[in-house]
């Protein structure tokens, strides 16, 4: 069979790997972070831009509150100067009446108005009338506030407008002040002091931490009480020695704010970060972080307005919409690898079922070209049966042929012995038969019938002798029969009887009729038989004791064994004695075939025949036959 060489299989793809690919997901890691912060900046810029919108109304709205209670009495002082009473003190100042008038009428204004205080100085800047003349705690009368700013503005002829800490009481208040004058001349200066107290409750306006600084950028007003009389700044040299002549701040220390501000933080603020562990801030709860400052110029009192708004909201916003657009951004990507997923599985499943109808193609060309073949080898094998057939036809004939020959090897062989057989009762009938014929002439006529009687019992020994002869001579073909073992040994013994006798063997024949049936050809077990007998015989030549003995027995199997022992010379020192022309006799006097052809004739029966060595000298050969009744396919095929 020629086997073509094996086509090459398609590869299925390899199953890839579930792992993701470290790179692919760093990126996608990278673009969720990046979105995430993304999202947060945006959503910061907005929560800022909110706030700033919303700290942009609520400080417009507080600078309109600042600017009314400032505003609102600003003008009282320039009124002052017109009244008569104070022109008549300051022209007459030693005047209990003129004191008293002037005293009066202030009184009345203030409480018309509601300030704080209104009252006039003279050009040293001693008090000379006060509004609260007859409090005697509050009275300023007498009063030397010579080293305050808005006396000086007002002695320079100009409106002061000032921040500043009561002496007396110690109240802060909004000072305003404006010339005296007597004609072209000024001769002293008037003075409203208005209250911020309503400012300090307005500041829940704003809502959140806020404070108010005056031009010196020092704290005047503030939510945050531990704010006020603070700098924003670190103070000049120049301010700081101005504030403390004209005492704004009455004398206290002016402190650093916690954090420096920025003098314009602009449209946009300032963020500034306070620490929680300063105490200063303690009292609000919750405020410590970063906030956006904003800032609000109020014009006419030269104050700056400013708003700390609380970025920890906005933040908080901002982390979430940059948590949520984290999130939905890594539920998109995870979407599209989903997606992305599914398609080359789909893929992969093609390529798959692609490549397995190839596969299969393949393995069907193969199928069709390995049936061609086996049926070439098919049809080769039948001729060669055929032809194998043919053989054994003319083996088995060439085997008859040889069995014939060698029975006649045999016959050539014992026609010796039989012509001496032969050649007594054939001289007895010679004898015989001449005495008969002189018997005859003499008439003894009843002699004469005895001699024919026992020429005719010779003739009937002849014709016994012959006889097996005949059919041990006849040449048949193997055909298998129930076949009595010692009607074998018998046959095989009465052509050898002779030959044993005369060679001096002891025959011991433990055969019985009937005691063992082999299924066998007796013809051809007769041939076996003659041809064992023989050798033993030939092998018991020089020994001094010779002894035959046959005996058949059944196995444990069921086949029957026939056993021919000879006590002779033994089995020669090499084992091939089955090997056809394998002989130890001299030329002439063997072929090597007889156990061969002897061993091939009993296999063909379906049994077997070995040769063992005898422990007590001598050989011995066991036929193993099937016994009759349990013959086998193969022996019935062989007949
Ligand atoms: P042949 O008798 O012509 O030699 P065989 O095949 O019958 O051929 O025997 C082969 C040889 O086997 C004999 O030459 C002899 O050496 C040996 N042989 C056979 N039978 C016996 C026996 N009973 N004892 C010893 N040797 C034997």
């Amino acid at each position: 069979m020629t086997d073509t060489p094996p086509a090459a299989t398609p590869q299925l793809p390899p199953s890839r790997s579930v792992s993701p690919n470290p790179l692919i997901v760093a990126v996608l890691l990278l673009v969720i972070s990046l979105i995430g912060i993304g999202g947060y900046r945006a959503s910061e810029y907005q929560g800022m831009q909110t706030l700033r919108t919303d700290a942009g109304h609520r400080l417009d709205l507080f600078a309109a509150a600042v600017d009314g209670i400032v505003n609102r009495y600003a003008h009282i002082p320039a009124t002052i100067q017109l009244n008569e009473e104070v022109l008549n003190l300051m022209r007459s100042p030693r005047s209990a009446t003129s004191v008293q008038a002037a005293n009066r009428f202030l009184q009345q204004l203030n409480e018309h108005i509601g300030s704080v205080a209104i009252f006039v100085m003279n050009q040293r800047g001693i008090v000379l009338a006060s509004s609260n003349w007859n409090h005697p705690s509050e009275n300023f009368v007498g009063e030397d506030l010579s080293f305050r700013s808005y006396f000086v503005d007002g002695l320079a002829g100009r409106v002061g407008r000032h921040f500043a800490i009561g002496t007396t009481r110690g109240e802060p208040g909004y000072f305003v002040s404006t010339p005296i004058r007597d004609g072209e001349r000024v001769v002293g200066v008037a003075v409203i002091k208005i209250s911020l107290d309503q400012l300090d409750q307005a500041w829940s306006l704003l809502g959140a931490p806020a404070l108010i600084a005056d031009g010196n950028g020092v704290v005047i007003l503030s939510s945050v009480p531990e704010w006020r009389y603070t700098a924003l700044k670190p103070l000049p040299l120049d301010t700081r020695v101005e504030v403390k002549m004209s005492r704004l701040y009455n004398e206290g220390p002016i402190g650093d704010f916690p954090v420096p501000i920025d003098d314009d933080p602009g449209p946009d603020g300032q963020i500034v970060h306070m620490a929680l562990h300063n105490s200063s801030v303690r009292p609000h709860a919750g405020f410590a972080g970063s906030y956006l400052v904003h800032g609000r110029g109020l014009q006419d009192v030269g104050w700056r307005l400013l708003i700390f708004s609380d970025l920890r909201p906005v933040r908080t916003q901002a982390l979430g919409h940059g948590a949520l657009a984290a999130v939905a951004t890594g539920f998109v990507l995870l979407l599209l690898l989903v997606l992305a997923q599914r398609r080359r599985i789909v893929r992969q499943k093609l390529e798959a079922k692609e490549l397995l109808e190839q596969a299969n193609a393949q393995l069907e060309s193969k199928v069709a070209r390995r049936t061609r073949a086996l049926t070439d080898t098919n049809a080769r094998l039948r001729k060669e049966v055929a032809e194998r057939q043919q053989a054994e036809q003319t083996l088995r004939a060439a085997q008859d042929e040889l069995v014939q020959a060698a029975k006649l090897a045999v016959l050539g062989q014992l026609a010796a012995g039989i012509t001496h057989e032969l050649a007594q009762p054939l001289g007895a009938m010679r004898t015989l038969s001449g005495n008969a014929i002189e018997f005859m002439k003499r008439g003894n006529l009843p002699t004469v019938e005895q001699n024919l009687t026992i020429i005719a019992r010779l003739a009937d020994q002849m014709g016994r002798i012959i006889t097996p002869l005949k059919t041990f001579a006849r040449k048949s073909p193997a055909v298998p029969a129930a076949t009595d073992l010692a009607h074998a040994v018998s046959a095989a013994l009465f052509l050898l009887d002779q030959r044993l006798t005369k060679a001096g063997i002891t025959l011991i024949n433990r055969c019985e009729p009937g005691q063992a049936i082999a299924w066998c050809d007796q013809n051809r077990l007769e041939q076996v038989l003659i041809n064992l007998i023989r050798n033993a015989g030939d092998a018991m030549a020089d020994s001094a004791r010779k002894e035959l003995l046959i005996e058949a027995s059944s196995r444990d199997d069921g086949d029957l064994e026939l056993v021919i022992a000879d006590s002779g010379c033994g089995l020669p020192a090499d084992g091939t004695l089955f090997e056809p022309f394998f002989t130890t006799k001299p030329a002439g006097e063997g072929l090597g075939l007889g156990l061969a052809i002897s061993r091939d004739i009993v296999r063909e029966f379906g049994g077997d025949l070995r040769a063992e060595k005898r422990p007590e000298g001598g050989a011995r050969f066991i036929l193993q036959l099937p016994a009759a009744g349990k013959e086998t396919n193969d022996v019935s095929a062989a007949g």
